[in-house]
């Protein structure tokens, strides 16, 4: 008994122990497989690659140095090859592309951002994925850097340039998905940005609309219209981004991409100037009221000998104005301030990161009020119309935003309310545009 007794003892002992040592074997040789699978994965299945020009780096630099926001969990980092995409674009060709694991093609055309006199080798191009139900792209390629924004399954996966270079001398660009963005900071208040609806009483913006009606009226005419717009900037954001050319001509290509659309048809062509950078760096409001610097850096007389319609200031401060954008707008009494934004393209501690997204969703609202589109109900000026409201509503369990809504928010979106698309009757901006636009093309003739 005692010795059957340990006999079974130690061939259980022997059982455990063989178990053991087939066991420890099996799990460590799985856990290097689950970590070398990982590091494959992320090689194979990066957030986004275009087959043949991207390349994922693997040394990480420090994220602090790179001036990408701190909120942006999950990022990647890659060089491009520029000169391949660029001739793939130029050749009309579908560029594959895989998003998330998932095969792509992108169709895409190139879209007139600039003036025809601008001397640039920057091209902008719209279109959508093939094979995707529902899919949207805007993409903006200079010599160096490509910005592009594609949006696939409710998710905006965005490649932007940072101003470093790999040791192979190509810029550094990175790729994230809009999902993996934690919102961080303070909401801004509301209509601090509609300067017009502060700043004027009740009595003088009736006038305003009177006067504003019969001029509509006058100009009412269908087909696209072209509106001037004149890019600025300050010093400072010219030395922080060498590439803001190319990210400011990519902006207004997704300007053009909204107001393009059927019902509004406006076309914004663009031109870049530098000779007021220095100016607007010292000008004396460049960080409390920068909307005001470009008013009185950039006088009236400059827009009209150029045949500018519009200035925009793409500021690159952090402004101590409660807002990250401003304008008095189409609704001002003063014909002068109704030509001038003012949108900020430096990271706030507010909800707002200076990066493409934000920064484009914030100048779609604003160009918006120079067109006299206005925010949501609560949030509007007085005496409005009563169809010239921002919309909300809920995709797959999101509550989203038109561009209008105030205050910003990470969930507004680029579009435009519209009868048409997301917002109805009583919410539809794109038709206040289609109503003004004649009147904002003829600023200058
Ligand atoms: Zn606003």
């Amino acid at each position: 008994m005692k010795l059957k007794k340990g006999m079974r003892a130690l061939s259980l002992l022997l059982i455990m122990a063989l178990l053991t040592a087939m066991l420890v074997p099996v799990v460590s040789a799985e856990s290097n497989k689950n970590l070398s699978d990982h590091i494959q994965e992320k090689k194979k299945n990066p957030i986004i690659n275009i087959e043949g020009i991207s390349e994922i780096i693997s040394d990480i630099p420090e994220k602090e140095s790179l001036n990408i926001p701190e909120n942006f969990e999950k990022y990647e980092l890659l060089t491009l090859d520029i000169q391949k995409m660029r001739n793939e674009l130029a050749n009309g060709r579908m560029v594959p592309i895989c998003i998330d694991g998932v095969f792509y093609k992108m169709n895409l055309s190139e879209i007139m951002v600039n003036a025809p006199d601008v001397k640039s080798q920057t091209l902008s191009y719209t279109g959508h994925l093939e094979n995707s139900n529902k899919s949207e792209v805007v993409l903006t390629i200079s010599e160096r850097v490509l910005i592009a924004r594609i949006n696939v399954n409710g998710i905006d996966y965005v490649i932007e340039s940072i101003p470093h270079k790999e040791k192979s001398g190509k810029v550094i660009h990175y790729a994230h998905r809009s999902s993996d963005v934690k919102e961080e900071g303070e909401y801004l208040s509301g209509t601090d940005d509609y300067l017009a609806h502060k700043e004027y009483s009740a009595e003088e913006l009736k006038i305003r609309e009177i006067e504003a009606k019969t001029e509509e009226e006058e100009m009412a005419v269908r087909s696209e219209v072209a509106v001037r717009i004149r890019i600025f900037t300050d010093d400072q954001w010219i030395s922080d981004e060498p590439d803001w050319q190319a990210k400011a001509q990519d902006i207004i290509a997704e300007l053009n991409n909204q107001f393009q659309r059927s019902d509004i048809q406006v076309h914004f062509y663009a031109h870049y100037d530098t000779s007021k950078a220095s100016a607007l760096s010292g000008d004396i409001n460049h960080i409390s009221r920068p909307f005001q610097s470009i008013m009185d850096q950039v006088s009236i007389t400059y827009l009209n000998s150029n045949h500018e319609d519009l200035a925009l200031y793409l500021g690159g401060y952090d402004s101590t104005y409660n807002a990250v954008g401003a304008t008095y707008g189409y609704d001002s009494p003063y014909p002068d301030q109704r030509r001038y934004a003012w949108v900020q393209m430096k990271d706030d501690p507010s909800l707002y990161d200076g990066e493409h997204e934000d920064r484009t969703k914030v100048t779609i609202h604003e160009i918006g009020h120079l067109f006299d589109a206005d925010h949501q109900p609560g949030q509007q000026g007085p005496g409005q119309e009563s169809y010239n409201r921002a919309y909300q509503w809920t995709e797959q369990g999101t509550t989203k935003q038109t561009a209008l809504w105030a205050p910003f928010l990470k969930s507004n979106t680029y579009e435009i309310s519209s009868n048409d698309y997301n917002g109805d009757y009583y919410h539809n901006n794109a038709l206040r545009i289609y109503q003004t636009r004649n009147v904002i093309a003829s600023y200058v003739w």
